[in-house]
């Protein structure tokens, strides 16, 4: 006996199961349109799923490595609905707030995941205060987390570091990453970098 289900919905169906069989490989137009049947619609199929279902299925207008007519799905775990129904322009909005780093683990965008090294960093967009005790979805209630943080796989490995023990790894590190860092924290905080070299 197998547990494996049938495709289920026609052409759409027998996409998203190829999709999900074939996590992180890289697949072409030939391909898929034979796994639809030669259905004439495969490509809006493959744009539902995108759009109505929240996969995350990559093409060139994605990633620069993807050629046009290439598609690929890196994970099996859908785009939650809320996230979906934020414009693009929010999205990118708050990402660039953020510096396209995650703000729970520091994790960078494209970047090796730290915790997660074979995994590249994607950034989702969570809520500071959950919806479900009242936070909205306005931009001031977004930030970027990322897919590991927000699998909440990182919670259990990742603890924020105290003061102290940062300091001493700051102090430890070579001057060109403390350079590096300076620069970070007057991007972040640029009024309190000025008010602090006026004073
Ligand atoms: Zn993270």
């Amino acid at each position: 006996m197998t547990t494996e289900k049938k495709p289920r919905g026609g052409a759409r169906g027998k996409l998203r199961a190829h999709f999900l069989a074939n996590i992180g490989r890289v697949m072409d137009t030939d391909e898929l349109r034979a796994v639809a049947e030669n259905q004439s619609e495969w490509a809006r199929r493959v744009r539902e799923l995108r759009t109505e279902e929240g996969y995350l299925i990559l093409t060139h207008n994605d990633r620069s490595e993807l050629k046009p007519g290439q598609y690929l799905l890196e994970t099996p775990k859908p785009q939650p609905a809320f996230e979906r129904s934020i414009s693009k322009e929010t999205r990118a909005y708050v990402l660039d707030r953020n510096g396209f780093t995650c703000q729970m683990c520091g994790a960078v965008a494209g970047e090796a995941h730290p915790y997660d090294p074979s995994r590249k960093t994607r950034l989702h967009l969570g809520h500071v205060i959950d919806k479900s005790v009242g936070g909205s979805d306005d931009p001031s209630n977004l930030r970027a987390i990322c897919s590991v943080c927000n699998e909440g796989a990182s919670n259990a490995t990742l603890m924020r570091p105290d003061l102290q023990k940062l300091l001493i790894q700051v102090r430890r590190a070579t001057s060109v990453d403390q350079l590096e860092l300076m620069k970070w924290l007057i991007k972040k905080f640029p009024k309190q970098a000025a008010e602090s070299v006026d004073r």
